[in-house]
């Protein structure tokens, strides 16, 4: 199943870069796989995956003790201060930035372990009250504050848009997410960059492309449903 996935996933990708003249390249796609079991990652590294991307820090780091060493491993959840400290050292990037204190924490932990973190600015720009991630206004004010931490690069934004049955509404949201990353360009803040724009899910995916999207987070629509056990 999952080999059929992702193959649709992939070809998708694919059409949807050839269809606005955008190279696959610039497109990474995330296996998104928490809640996942080992079984079904391995499944996914042996097709090719070496970007996962899990939202639960012991979760991620029970998998990154297990899997191969060359999988480049994404944290994309909401992100505690006392927790930093077991995934810095992990983690290829950590997507949900979104308070000084928390990229404070990420500093201060990099230099304990003498490593560098690359970071995305989580952004709602839906301005949904259940969502984390800071205003859309309120981005350019923490990436002067982050940008002068040791320890810690900002590579772009990441959002997440909110859950809908028809993603052309989220069309709106994913090209303000880019507005935004090219209107930070042009201030050239040291120590930023914006090369990195993660957005778009398994229901919106293709759109979040064609709106510039380089990282896309896919988990439904390569391991299916999750299932909670609450
Ligand atoms: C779970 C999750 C995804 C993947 O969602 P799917 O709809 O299953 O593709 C992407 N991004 C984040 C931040 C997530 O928590």
């Amino acid at each position: 199943m999952i080999r059929e996935n992702l193959l649709e996933v992939r070809n998708r990708i694919g059409d949807t870069c050839k269809k606005v003249n955008r190279c696959p390249d610039e497109v990474t796609l995330i296996a998104v796989s928490k809640t996942k079991p080992i079984e079904m990652l391995q499944e996914a590294y042996n097709e090719g995956c070496r970007n996962f991307g899990e939202n639960k820090v012991q979760e991620l780091v029970d998998k990154y003790e297990v899997m191969p060493k060359d999988i480049k491993w994404h944290m994309i959840g909401h992100l505690q201060r006392n927790k930093v400290k077991y995934i810095v050292d992990k983690v290829a990037m950590i997507h949900s930035v979104d308070s000084l204190r928390l990229a404070e924490e990420i500093s201060k932990e990099a230099l304990k372990k003498n490593v560098t973190v690359s970071v995305l600015i989580e952004v709602n720009v839906a301005g949904e009250e259940t969502k984390f991630g800071v205003a859309p206004s309120e981005v350019e004010e923490l990436l002067r504050q982050v940008a002068v931490l040791p320890g810690i690069v900002v590579k772009g934004l990441m959002t997440i848009a909110p859950f809908v049955d028809n993603p052309e509404d989220n069309r709106r949201y994913f090209a303000a997410l880019k507005q935004l990353s090219v209107d930070i360009t042009k201030k050239n803040i040291d120590n930023i960059t914006m090369n990195v724009l993660s957005m778009g899910m398994t229901g919106d995916y293709t759109v979040a492309i064609e709106e510039g999207a380089s990282f896309v987070r896919v988990g439904t629509g390569i391991f299916g449903e999750r299932q909670y056990v609450i």
